[in-house]
């Protein structure tokens, strides 16, 4: 099979990490969790005291940072000049932060770039929220995965339960804000790509939507 770039956006909590993760090992891929990067912003902005609405703070704190990824048979880091952040960048209040940073066109093409550049070398799934509509229109192939609110809000309950204090219902409204908010932004608003696959995840195990993305890119592009 031709190295592929395969792109995997949908709304957190579709499931996308498992399964981007899955597809990635299966086709001995890299797998790239773009908001990790999103992330990664928002926790440099607390620690530096910049709002998320403060543009000019924003773009010069993206030119101090240096943003990477090292992968591991355990996980994926990030290293923001050279620290590894990733145990602290999942909390609920990074989540919101992350989802408000992300807004901002400063920050998207900051990133922009970043991104593109992993994906020069191709082989590589790249989840996140635009990935197929802005950051690699010209993907080989594009998945859209989504699953109903509630359904996601409880994964995300089960996932973070022993780490977090937040109820379920909490989980569901933060999920509900993020949604909004990554839908209605001006720039890079979460959507299908009018070429993306969609595949609904509710009440689906993510081996089956595993079994589901793989069929589609053997079925264009031959045996892995
Ligand atoms: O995927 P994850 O939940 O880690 O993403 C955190 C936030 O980063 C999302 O709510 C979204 O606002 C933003 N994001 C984005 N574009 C991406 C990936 C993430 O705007 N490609």
């Amino acid at each position: 099979m031709k190295p592929l770039v395969i792109t995997i956006d949908g709304p957190a909590g579709a499931g996308k990490t498992t399964v981007s993760r899955m597809v990635a090992d299966r086709l001995n891929y890299r797998y790239i969790d773009t908001g990790a990067l999103y992330r990664a912003i928002a926790y440099q902005a607390k620690s530096d005291q910049i709002q998320p609405e403060d543009d000019e703070g924003l773009e010069k704190m993206c030119r101090r940072i240096k943003l990477a990824f090292q992968s591991f048979s355990h996980g994926q880091r990030i290293l923001l000049n050279e620290t590894d952040i990733t145990d602290f960048i999942r909390t609920p209040e990074i989540t919101m932060l992350a989802s408000a940073v992300s807004a901002r066109s400063v920050v998207r093409a900051f990133l922009l770039e970043i991104q593109r550049d992993m994906g020069r070398e191709k082989e590589a799934v790249f989840e996140g929220r635009d990935m197929g509509t802005v950051v690699f229109p010209e993907a080989d192939i594009k998945f859209f995965l989504t699953a109903s609110a509630k359904e996601r809000a409880r994964r995300r309950y089960n996932e973070f339960k022993d780490q977090s204090k937040q109820s379920l219902d909490e989980v569901e409204q933060d999920i509900r804000h993020r949604d909004r908010n990554d839908s209605q932004r001006d720039i890079a608003p979460l959507k299908p790509a009018t070429d993306a696959i969609l595949v609904d995840s509710s009440g689906v195990a993510a081996e089956e939507v595993v079994q589901q993305i793989l069929a589609e890119i053997e079925h264009r592009f031959g045996n892995a």
